[in-house]
């Protein structure tokens, strides 16, 4: 893939330890690009980087609870994140389950691939629509809610 990337990265607890092998299998993908992430997942993924010797531009914002989600989700809104993985504990009640849905809603609203699992997230790493200058994502019409 040519284009640079930001890419949000997000695990909840019980998904930390796939997203972290997730990371390192897709090293050498994922150091191309901008890796922005919530704190603890960022600073797991720092870590895997840097024992194996992986340079990469990893981004940590506030640890998911503490706004992490919504200061990505925000992102998401600024356009400035083009794919999102998200690894979502679905088995495990979240205490800021509502940042969670807005993270998800924002991402579909403004049409940014979100892969809540790994295979998804591979799927969507390995496109060729990434450099596809023919293919331009349709962007979702909301007149009814646009005042600009
Ligand atoms: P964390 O946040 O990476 O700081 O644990 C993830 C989340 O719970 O959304």
């Amino acid at each position: 893939m040519n284009k640079k990337l930001t890419i949000a990265l997000v695990a909840h607890d019980q998904r930390k330890a796939d997203m972290v092998e997730w990371a390192v299998f897709n090293a050498e993908t994922l150091s191309k690009h901008r890796l922005v992430c919530t704190g603890t997942t960022g600073s797991l993924i720092k870590k895997a980087f840097e024992e194996k010797g992986i340079a990469a531009e990893v981004i940590c914002m506030n640890s998911g609870p503490l706004g992490g989600d919504a200061e990505i989700a925000a992102m998401v809104v600024r356009k400035e994140i083009h794919l999102a993985i998200f690894l979502i504990d679905d088995l495990n009640p979240q205490p800021h389950e509502a940042d969670i849905q807005m993270l998800l809603r924002q991402c579909r609203i403004h049409n940014v691939p979100i892969a809540c699992n790994r295979y998804s997230a591979d799927l969507m790493i390995t496109s060729s629509l990434w450099d596809n200058d023919k293919y331009v994502p349709t962007i979702p019409q909301y007149i009814k809610f646009n005042r600009q």
